[in-house]
């Protein structure tokens, strides 16, 4: 297969003009947002993209407004040379990568809140996170004018948080969730995965344990959210150097709290691994006659 050599754009002015070209042409487009330092993860989104879209265009954006000042932001790893390697051998077309100053010039002022789904989860741990992403993601919406877009449900309320910005602001924009993808013993792969050292990493299963300790105890018939939330508890803290940020069960759609497992229920979890906060979700299944 030919590969298409990657095209690096930086400012708003020249993506909306390579978007323009594509206009003219009537061809398809997908944006895959994120972070960068791509693992498999980022990967697959890129693949699903490639096969939905005639053109597709990864963002790689470190987003000051969706980090707290005592989060990582200035250390989150980046590797723009190696990213640029993997996203041309998927196929993508091109990276839009700007600097901060391009997005939030001087003078900034506008921000986007979505307000309930945001009040409970990583929203409530993370103040002013979830309207630092969905203002980003609204702007590359207006820069890029994808037909699709593409999110991980490893940030499930994320996902949800984008959901409910294009049904409340009309965003003409397909959102695709796709499913998480794992390391072989079961944790979800993350750039910040990176952060542990190698106690640390043996701990980290301690999420995907909890997900699947959840799950047998639904299909055993245990269905009170609060004796799974005490078990999943139970597990991790039995791990040194853990700390609950929370457990959630509740209705996937709304991220409404649950107290009894109905028939799909989200279960999220985050979790301090030493100085790396974790975050993991499944939907528990139960059947109801
Ligand atoms: P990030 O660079 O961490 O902001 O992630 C960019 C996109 O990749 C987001 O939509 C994430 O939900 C998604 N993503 C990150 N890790 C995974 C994973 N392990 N499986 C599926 N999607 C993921």
């Amino acid at each position: 297969m030919d590969i298409q050599k990657i095209k690096k754009i930086e400012t708003v002015q020249d993506m909306v003009q390579e978007r323009a070209k594509w206009q003219d042409r009537g061809l398809k487009v997908a944006l895959v947002p994120t972070m960068g330092y791509f693992h498999e993860g980022h990967l697959a989104l890129m693949r699903r993209a490639r096969e939905l879209a005639d053109r597709v265009v990864v963002s790689l954006f470190v987003n000051p407004a969706q980090f707290g000042p005592s989060e990582d932001l200035d250390r989150y790893p980046r590797d723009l040379e190696k990213d640029m390697a993997l996203a041309e051998k998927v196929g993508v077309d091109c990276i839009f990568t700007p600097e901060p100053r391009e997005m939030y010039p001087n003078g900034y002022q506008t921000w986007i809140d979505v307000i309930e789904i945001t009040s409970g989860l990583c929203g409530r741990s993370r103040p002013g996170h979830f309207r630092g992403v969905a203002t980003v993601v609204a702007k590359l919406f207006n820069i890029i004018r994808p037909h699709l877009a593409i999110f991980g449900k490893k940030d499930f309320q994320q996902l949800k948080v984008i959901e409910q910005m294009v049904r409340d602001l009309n965003f003409q924009v397909d959102i695709i969730g796709h499913e998480i993808v794992r390391e072989p013993d079961g944790l979800a792969m993350s750039s910040r995965n990176t952060y542990l050292s190698a106690q640390e990493r043996k701990t980290a299963l301690i999420l995907y344990e909890s997900l699947e300790l959840a799950q047998k105890l639904v299909a055993s018939g245990t269905t009170a959210a609060s004796d799974i939330i005490a078990e999943i508890k139970r597990h991790i803290v039995s791990h040194p150097k853990t700390r609950i940020d929370y457990i959630f069960l509740g209705d996937p759609d709304t991220l409404s709290e649950c107290s009894v497992v109905g028939k799909e229920t989200l279960l999220a979890l985050a979790v301090w691994v030493g100085n790396t906060r974790l975050i993991d979700n499944t939907i528990l299944y139960r059947e109801i006659s």
